[in-house]
């Protein structure tokens, strides 16, 4: 557990100052030396537990500013259930009031374009620069430009919908309008990529929708992987339960797409598609490497595991899906919640002159829907390895659901519900 008290007395003593009795809302700056200041950029899972944990656990003594480009926080969790037509992006949708209001965040929409970590300052597109003690960076994921040819991310003809958003709706509105009996093909990208089972999540969602609205459309699942990704025996199950309405096809590794004829050119063959929907291969938001952190593969940034610092970069610590995940470790918001938490517990000792927590452990569970309300689950534990530098995996702790039930629908709701408070209050 974060030692609260430890951490207060050091800032204390840092400041001139009595710690405690401090308010928690409001920005507090001791006589004599100001507060330390945490910078957070994005305003995802990752970054705003960060701030809101910041908050709480130092007590309102260290100021955190969180910048985030867009206006207010949409779920990509949940997300697939609006091409559904089950929910609508209003109910994925929350604001950033509380943060500010409640636990003294100072929010501010901008974008942030450059990192200048030996001056420890962020510059942002309107020009404003912020100095800060320690900065956190969780800007999630970009999409590789030119990997896949004639695909940009922005073509509307062929939605990707793996930023909750704009997309979604555009996905949405393409498959209502698909004519009867027409071909919905989902192109899921080399692993890792955001969210291991949130693809075939999408196959059985829009499967069940079309089961009512269009029942002699079809699925074309094709992947580039040679075999599902996550909750393997699950997804089976659930496509058979759409036999004749989905279809799956591994290895199936894209080459290129024809907007204009809605076409996805795979190794072997050509397949025309009349809503293609094609999960561009993805890598670290491009503000890591804008800020010229290190990278594996040239796509996710590597950390050190106590502290998530950079590695090389002292005081740039990186959370969420832009890290390059340790071994079993999903691209999920849960886990980007729970890097938060062991972030903002390490940042609050480096800032009170003590040593990170050596052995911090993170969890994760992934729910996703087979269709409007039956749901199953995977989870998984991942305490430190010392020996190995990294969190491993503690086999048999975990595990997955035993078949899709409408109880673990009820579960999702609840998670994704006091996810979104636990993050942004
Ligand atoms: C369809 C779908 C279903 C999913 N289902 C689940 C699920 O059931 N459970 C689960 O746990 N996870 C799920 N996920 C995965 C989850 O959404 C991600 O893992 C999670 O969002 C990662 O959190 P993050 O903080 O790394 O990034 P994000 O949550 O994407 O946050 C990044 C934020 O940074 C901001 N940003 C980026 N760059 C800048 C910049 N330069 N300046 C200012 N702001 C910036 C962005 O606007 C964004 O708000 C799903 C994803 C998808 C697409």
């Amino acid at each position: 557990m974060f030692p609260r008290r430890r951490f207060l007395q050091g800032i204390a003593a840092l400041a001139g100052a009595p710690a405690l009795a401090l308010p928690l809302s409001g920005c507090v700056s001791a006589p004599g030396r100001a507060a330390p200041h945490v910078v957070v950029v994005g305003g995802g899972f990752g970054g705003a537990t960060a701030a809101r944990y910041l908050r709480l656990w130092s007590e309102g003594t260290v100021r955190v500013t969180l910048i985030e480009r867009d206006a207010r926080f949409v779920s990509c969790p949940l997300s697939n259930l609006v091409l559904g037509g089950s929910i609508g992006l209003d109910d994925l949708t929350r604001s950033y009031d509380r943060l500010r209001d409640d636990w003294g965040v100072t929010v501010v929409r901008d974008e942030v374009t450059a990192v200048d970590a030996a001056g420890r300052t962020v510059t942002t597109a309107s020009g404003a620069r912020f100095n800060y003690d320690r900065l956190v960076l969780s800007p999630g994921v970009d999409f590789i430009p030119g990997a896949i040819e004639g695909l940009s991310p922005g073509d509307e003809r062929v939605p990707h919908a793996w930023k909750a958003g704009p997309q979604t709706a555009l996905l949405r509105r393409q498959l209502v309008a698909m004519r009867a009996g027409g071909v919905y093909a989902l192109h899921v990208p080399k692993a890792p990529y955001r969210c291991p089972p949130g693809p075939y999540e999408r196959a059985c969602v829009i499967a069940d929708y079309l089961r009512h609205a269009n029942p002699r459309a079809k699925v074309l699942v094709l992947d580039a992987n040679p075999e599902i990704q996550s909750k393997k025996a699950l997804f089976t199950a659930a496509f058979a339960e759409y036999k004749g309405l989905i279809e799956y096809r591994p290895n199936s590794d894209l080459r290129a797409v024809d907007g204009a004829t809605r076409t996805a050119e795979l190794e072997f063959e050509r397949i025309a598609a009349d809503v293609l929907n094609v999960l561009p291969p993805m890598r670290a938001g491009d503000l890591a490497r804008r800020a010229g952190l290190p990278l594996i593969n040239e796509r996710w940034v590597d950390i050190d595991w106590l502290s998530y610092e950079a590695r090389g970069v002292p005081g740039v610590h990186v959370l969420g899906d832009a890290v390059f995940a340790a071994p079993g470790m999903p691209k999920s918001g849960h886990m980007a919640t729970q890097h938060a938490r062991v972030a903002a517990a390490a940042i609050l000792r480096l800032l009170a002159g003590e040593a990170p927590d050596p052995a911090p452990v993170v969890m994760n569970t992934c729910y996703s829907f087979v269709d409007a309300r039956r749901v199953i689950h995977v989870a998984s534990v991942h305490p430190f390895d010392p020996e190995k530098r990294q969190p491993v995996p503690v086999a048999g702790a975990g595990g997955v659901s035993a078949v899709a039930s409408e109880a673990e629908g009820e579960i999702a709701w609840t998670w994704a519900r006091n996810t979104w408070r636990d993050m942004l209050g």
